[in-house]
């Protein structure tokens, strides 16, 4: 374990459950990018699905907040579920739900398909963000069933809309605006098939750090049968907090005194804000076919790049997987320079194993 200054503010668990043999969900954690998927399929293909829909949605992931953008991803996403059923990786007619987010500050971007939720916990108040692709919430929309009957309902699995098999699906996208303190959670209907609404809410409320919360919501799932693969992400908004206005006695001069004063206060403290949350961040690039890594985040803000070389590595970027490869060309953003410098050993590892491999390779020098 690496040390860490501070805690981070997210956690997720995914857990088999008490009936299923095999856990066929996935969660992705890449800050500020996270999703569940609960792979459909069986004999392992589910789990194939939900495993292939996030690595292609975090290599298609857009690197900011635009939720159209993480439409496309999970389009993308889709379409590399569907090519590897067609090589055989997995099956014909495996597929997975997926719905992700990417959080900015008090900003989140959601996409998403299928019966896996996104909600918001605000105060006691806990919001469902995302409506379920699935026959029985259809039949609750049209009033022909209720939420308790829905539990129990013989086709409560069937959902309507799932990556794997129609090359133009499309995901639901949207951004909402919380505020810090809030929680976003993700997670599959083994959490929510088990659990009500307001026992999540209790359980969010109980327990303030996020790797209690998640261990505690998939230990209730359990406890109330575990019949479906648990899966479960909270992320804790803790955005900057809002500048209070001046008070609005102010008047004339006093008033623009204060009010640029505000101005001036509001944009130092983004850019301040900005700039700390970039320089504890890290990244890994390819750059003249070599990893690099830089700490800050790649792009530019407002015309200004946060990044700074941090190690010019000799680890050559064609000894790598295609995907890793394919990857490193966008830049794979972690959370600091640990975390960068572990995936450095880790490809310095790879690279060396395929270099000893194409040496010994037969009719090779
Ligand atoms: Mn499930």
């Amino acid at each position: 374990m690496r040390a860490r200054p501070g805690k981070r503010p997210y956690a997720g668990l995914t857990d088999v459950g008490r009936v299923r043999a095999h856990n066929e969900d996935s969660v992705l954690l890449e800050p500020p990018l996270f999703a569940v998927a609960d792979g459909l399929g069986g004999h392992e293909a589910g789990e194939i699905a939900s495993g292939v829909a996030v690595a292609a949605l975090l290599a298609a992931a857009p690197a900011h907040l635009d939720a159209k953008g993480l439409g496309r991803a999970v389009r993308a996403a889709n379409r590399a579920v569907i090519k590897a059923a067609r090589e055989g990786r997995g099956r014909e007619g495996m597929g997975t739900t997926l719905t992700a987010a990417v959080v900015e500050s008090t900003r989140i971007a959601v996409a998403h398909v299928g019966d896996s939720r996104a909600y918001l916990l605000h105060g006691d108040t806990l919001e469902r963000i995302t409506r379920d692709h699935s026959m029985v919430a259809d039949m609750i929309r049209q009033g022909t069933l209720t939420e308790e009957q829905s539990r129990s309902h013989p086709n409560r699995s069937v959902i309507t809309r799932a990556l794997g098999t129609d090359p133009n699906m499309y995901a639901d996208t949207f951004e909402v605006d919380a505020e810090p303190g809030d929680r976003l959670l993700l997670c599959s209907d083994g959490l929510t098939g088990m659990l009500t609404d307001e026992h999540i809410a209790e359980i969010l409320g109980d327990y303030g750090d996020p790797d209690m919360a998640v261990r505690m919501l998939v230990d209730a799932a359990n406890e109330a049968g575990g019949h479906d693969n648990i899966s479960v992400i909270v992320v804790d908004i803790v955005g900057e907090r809002a500048v209070g206005g001046p008070a609005r006695s102010h008047r004339g001069w006093l008033a623009v005194l204060v009010w640029a004063l505000a101005v001036a206060a509001v944009v130092g403290i983004a850019v301040w804000g900005t700039y700390r949350y970039a320089s504890e961040r890290a990244y890994l690039i390819a750059e003249d076919g070599v990893v690099v890594v830089y700490s800050g985040l790649p792009g530019e803000f407002a015309g200004v790049s946060l990044r700074w070389l941090a190690e010019e590595t000799t680890i050559t970027v064609g000894l790598l997987d295609p995907v890793t490869a394919g990857r490193l060309n966008q830049g794979i953003a972690v959370e600091d320079l640990d975390a960068a410098n572990a995936l450095v050993d880790q490809y310095r590892a790879l690279a060396e194993a395929r270099s000893g491999e194409a040496d010994n390779a037969p009719g090779g020098p």
